[in-house]
C-alpha cells in the first residue's frame, strides 16, 4: 500500500474573484515548460465567480452538486457532475453553484509569462445569477 499524502492547504477562494464561499484545493501545478494547473474548485450553494476570462482558455468538470454557468450573452445553463465544459480563449463567462446546491468542479488552466491564466472581471449580480429561475 502507498499512500501520496496531501501537503497543501485548503485556500479560500478571495473576494476579489468570487462571491460567497469558495474553497479551492491544488491538483497539479507544473513547472514550466508545462503551463497547465488544475484546482479543484468547491463553491457552497449560492457561491460563484466574478465575470473573467481565460487567455488561454479553461475546461471545468463537474464532479459533485449542481452548478450554474454563462457565457456573456448567453443563457444560464445548469451543470451535474460529468458536465465538461470548455470556456473558450477570451470567452467572457462565470460559474459556480446553484443557489441550493453545492457544487464541485475540477479546473484545469493554462497559463505562462504571455498568458494570464484569468483575467477577473466585475462580480456577477444576484439579477444575472438568478435569470435562469
Ligand atoms: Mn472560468
Amino acid at each position: 500500500m502507498q499512500i501520496t499524502r496531501s501537503s497543501i492547504a485548503t485556500t479560500k477562494g478571495p473576494a476579489d474573484w468570487f462571491t460567497g464561499d469558495v474553497y479551492i484545493d491544488a491538483v497539479a501545478a507544473a513547472p514550466a515548460p508545462s503551463r497547465v494547473s488544475a484546482n479543484l474548485v468547491h463553491f457552497m450553494p449560492g457561491a460563484r465567480t466574478h465575470w473573467h476570462h481565460h487567455s488561454l482558455s479553461q475546461t471545468v468538470f463537474v464532479t459533485e452538486g449542481v452548478g450554474l454557468c454563462q457565457r456573456q450573452g448567453g443563457p444560464v445553463e445548469v451543470i451535474r457532475p460529468g458536465d465538461r465544459v470548455l470556456f473558450e480563449a477570451d470567452e467572457v463567462h462565470w460559474h459556480g453553484a446553484a443557489p441550493d446546491r453545492l457544487m464541485v468542479h475540477l479546473a484545469i488552466n493554462e497559463g505562462d509569462d504571455e498568458h494570464d491564466v484569468v483575467v477577473w472581471m466585475d462580480p456577477v449580480t444576484d439579477a444575472e445569477y438568478t435569470a435562469h429561475e
